[in-house]
């Protein structure tokens, strides 16, 4: 075991392997996988599965992981997706090496192995109509009954299985069937599909070259065995499916036999876990594409900003389970503020300008200031904000009557400028709709990094210089969903009714820092008393500024909920 291994804490599946690894299962290998079907892009809840089973393979001795792609299903998949899904992983910080696999390279194996099912008399060639067989299966509480077709001959099964893969059969008109049990209580077991036909789709790998394809359950097992995985880890609701697992790799008599381990899925509160409903919060544009900084994508969290570490930190506290639960938002934000405070540099940005002159000031002057880009990590070093006449400060911290309470701007009162000097509010200016449009300060010379003689300045705002700033459009993002769990909520028929119509506030004339003009896409800052954003990886460019916010400073939600 690596050391990392023993600080980690332990968890159902860890003491499983430990168990196997003690009685010398598998040759003393451990060997997972992961195994996303190339049909969308990967959300938080694939997140939990990665980081579980990269994870274990790194942290035991020679441990291995596989990326596989599950591509049984080529109507609904795409190189896209596998592209999407490959960067995803590894900017999550996990790396397959040469250990990346599809299904699709297994079709002849898996084609191969239905001959040998149907040799040995365990698999048929069935006729039945789509409407029939689900007739025949039975229910939960009734049986099923055999397919008229069920004792047709080797001979002819292997003949008619042939002449499906030559694409002699319409789609729909025959399945290939495991024989097991139509009596089965378990309603998986009772005669599942292992291969189905379909005309006229081209597969992202295999292209034309099949016009049968198998089933999920089937191609899953045996990719499994081929790839000598040892612990084939999935979620909860396969648990019903796992006789079936095991019934393909005993029937076939196939040497590695991996053990199918179940937990449950990662559920997130307000969010959506489903590739289906985030498809078509992408297809009916109700979001800016599977990336939308909204979305519970990874690659949406990566566009918000939130580090990579801090979704790992998030999938190893929320911890693994075989009880379904949901998970609170507050702890995924919590794990990001946590990260973001260490990491993310200070700047100062006004978000909803109102311009300060400062009468006493000279004009065409401007000031270097030197201001710490974190406050409690001197080796982040320093930058210059430059100081001037005029300068923005936002509309919030401004207010000409206010008690002692509200420690910003008030008229004839003084306030700090956050690394610069105390100024004092003379005058308000407006324009004939009664709006602020300008503040006359004054500043006192002698408050540059001191206090002021003989007086207490008790608040410190944040400010930019109106010269020196520059201006950038800034997205205030909330919840999408005005639920806790829009995927199961009852009051309403469509999730999509649960949208929150709040949740992307666009700001358009804030003005930033000169520092964070030439800012590189994907940095996060934390712009002081504000929170934390992230310049967008896709409409920085041209000397565009557009901040995402990834996360506030403190929830803001608490209040709220209560
Ligand atoms: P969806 O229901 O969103 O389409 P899926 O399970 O069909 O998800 P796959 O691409 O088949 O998506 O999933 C790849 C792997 O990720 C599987 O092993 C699956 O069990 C796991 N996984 C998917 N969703 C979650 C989740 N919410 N929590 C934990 N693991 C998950
Ligand atoms: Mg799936």
């Amino acid at each position: 075991m690596n050391d990392d291994a023993t600080i980690k804490p332990n968890n159902f599946i860890r003491n499983i392997i430990n168990a196997d690894l003690a009685e010398g299962k598998n040759e003393g290998r451990v060997h997972t996988r992961f195994p996303p079907e190339p049909n969308g892009y990967l959300h938080i809840g694939h997140a939990k599965s990665i980081c579980l089973n990269f994870g274990l393979a790194n942290d035991y001795d020679g441990g291995l992981c596989n990326l596989r792609f599950d591509d049984t299903n080529p109507s609904k998949e795409n190189e896209e997706f596998v592209n999407a899904i490959e960067k995803d992983v590894r900017w999550l910080g996990f790396d397959w090496q040469e250990r990346l696999f599809f299904s699709s390279n297994y079709f002849q194996k898996l084609f191969d192995y239905a001959v040998q099912l149907i040799e040995q008399g365990d698999a048929y060639v069935c006729d039945l109509t789509a409407e029939e067989t689900r007739e025949y299966r039975g229910t939960l509480t009734e049986p099923g009954k055999n397919s008229p077709y069920r004792d047709r001959s080797i001979a002819e099964n292997l003949d008619l299985f042939n002449r499906m893969r030559a694409g002699e059969f319409p789609d729909g008109s025959k399945l290939l069937r495991a024989k097991i049990d139509m009596a089965s209580p378990n309603v998986n077991m009772r005669d599942p599909a292992v291969y189905r036909i379909r005309h006229g789709v081209v597969h992202h790998q295999t292209g034309t070259e099949w016009c049968i394809y198998p089933m999920y359950d089937y191609t899953h097992c045996l990719s499994d065995a081929i790839e000598g995985i040892t612990h084939s880890i999935c979620t909860l609701e396969f648990a019903d499916h796992r006789p079936l697992y095991d019934w393909f790799l005993d029937t076939l008599k196939v040497e590695c036999h991996p053990q199918q381990i179940e937990f449950s899925r990662l559920n997130l509160q307000y969010a959506i876990t489903s590739k289906r409903k985030l498809t078509r919060l992408v297809e009916e544009n109700i979001v800016d594409g599977w990336n939308d900084p909204r979305m519970s994508t990874i690659s949406g969290m990566r566009r918000r900003g939130y580090p990579a570490s801090a979704i790992r930190e998030f999938c190893e506290r929320i911890g693994v389970t075989k009880s379904d639960n949901s998970v609170e938002m507050e702890i995924l934000d919590a794990c990001i503020r946590e990260e973001l405070n260490e990491t993310a540099p200070r700047a100062m940005v006004v978000l909803d300008p109102v311009k300060v002159v400062i009468t006493n000031y000279p004009e065409d002057h401007t000031e270097e200031l030197i201001a710490p880009n974190h406050p409690q990590k001197e080796e982040m070093g320093t930058r210059i904000v430059p100081f001037t006449r005029e300068l923005y400060i936002d509309r919030a911290d401004f207010k000409e009557e206010a008690n002692n309470k509200f420690k910003r701007l008030v008229k004839d009162k003084e306030v700090r400028l956050r690394n610069a000097y105390v100024i004092r509010c003379d005058e308000v200016i407006k324009d004939d709709a009664g709006e602020i449009t300008e503040l006359h300060c004054s500043y006192d010379p002698e408050t540059l990094g001191k206090n002021p003689e003989g007086r207490k300045v008790k608040g410190v705002i944040h400010w930019v210089s109106a010269e020196h700033g520059v201006q950038a459009e800034v997205r205030l993002y909330d919840r999408l969903f005005t639920v806790p769990h829009p995927d199961s909520d009852k009051s309403v028929d469509d999730f999509i009714d649960l949208l929150n119509p709040n949740s992307l506030v666009t700001l358009s004339k804030s003005v930033v820092e000169k520092s964070l003009a030439s800012t590189d896409a994907g940095v996060v800052y934390q712009f002081e008393r504000e929170g934390y954003f992230c310049a967008d990886e896709e409409l920085c460019k041209n000397g565009n500024l557009v901040f995402n916010r990834t996360v506030t400073l403190r929830d803001t939600w608490a209040k709220i909920d209560q």
